[in-house]
């Protein structure tokens, strides 16, 4: 038996083949035409989901990562950014279980990474932990006692938006100071261009930072400053033993993790870094994939 993942983002839409062990057998990826709205994606989706039926006779289910605010114990969307014209309100497991009279699970797309590290990544075997991915902002998912925590209303963890700075700098979501517009990769980006008056890629800053650049140090240390402020705060609410990191900045490896856990050490009491490891992800951009192929294993007691 095998599981077809779809991992819905706003720019490209991924899908995969997996076992039931996680595993990619094979993937692709396809423009998420964001603004030609819902049905034009249900469309492209099912598109992807056909061909596989018809190649495959054993599709155990569909499992689904996506972007937004989702209600993963049912497989709505309800909130986020409306980039997709009519995906918020849309029920996709519903309807994915009517049209292919196969189960499907949604869930946001961040809680699946973290969901994918706890069974095959750097979170395996763990009972609690958090989870955060660094990029165009933060997002957060947070495992404790081997489930999601999802919250009242299933939008728990969005520690993108935990304000570090009063009246800071503005948030796409309307609020002033948000830990995102500090420590996200967008944030380096923009604080390079202000303090090195050039804009430059992730790959680039790390460059001139590794060839001991002074302004780009400065604003790096200052970013990683920023992030374990908000890891921090995280610390104390959560005294977790694990945070594991995801994000295209993770590509800089150990250098940049020794810094990060440097810094997270000066600001948090003894017996909150006791036990605790900070781990970067070790799925990728398969993590999504992988976190909801999970999710759909569990929903048929497979796991
Ligand atoms: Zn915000």
């Amino acid at each position: 038996m095998k599981i077809v993942g779809i991992d819905i983002g706003g720019t490209m839409i991924k899908y995969a083949l997996l076992s039931l062990e996680g595993k990619v057998l094979e993937k692709g990826e396809i423009p998420t035409e964001a603004s030609k709205g819902v049905e034009n994606l249900f469309e492209n989706i099912s598109k992807v989901i056909e061909n596989y039926l018809e190649n495959n006779k054993e599709i155990l289910g569909i499992a689904v990562s996506g972007t937004g605010q989702i209600d993963g114990s049912i497989g709505k969307v309800i909130g986020g950014n409306p980039i997709i014209p009519g995906w918020i309100g849309t029920n996709l497991v519903e309807r994915l279980e009517a049209k292919f009279n196969l189960p499907a699970v949604l869930e946001n797309d961040v809680n699946c990474a973290a969901l994918g590290e706890k069974w095959i990544g750097a979170a395996k075997g763990k009972k609690d932990f958090l989870c955060l991915t660094i990029g165009t902002g933060i997002g957060g998912g947070i495992v404790l006692n081997d489930e999601l925590l999802r919250g009242d209303t299933c939008v728990a963890g969005e520690f993108g938006h935990i304000q570090i700075e009063k009246n800071g700098r503005q948030c796409l979501c309307g609020k002033k100071g948000c830990y995102e517009r500090y420590a996200s990769a967008t944030a380096l980006v923009a604080m390079v261009k202000e303090e090195y008056g050039e804009e430059l890629n992730g790959k680039q800053i790390f460059d001139l930072y590794k060839e001991g650049n002074q302004t780009i140090i400065n604003v790096v240390e200052k970013w990683i400053d920023y992030l374990t402020d908000g890891l921090g705060t995280l610390t104390y609410i959560f005294n977790p033993s694990l945070i594991v990191i995801g994000g295209g900045v993770t590509k800089q490896g150990d250098y940049l993790l020794e810094k990060v856990k440097l810094s997270l050490d000066s600001k948090i009491g003894e017996n909150y870094k006791k036990n605790l490891n900070i781990k970067f992800a070790e799925l990728g951009n398969d993590a999504g994939l992988i976190g909801a192929t999970y999710l759909l294993l569990k929903k048929l007691n497979r796991i």
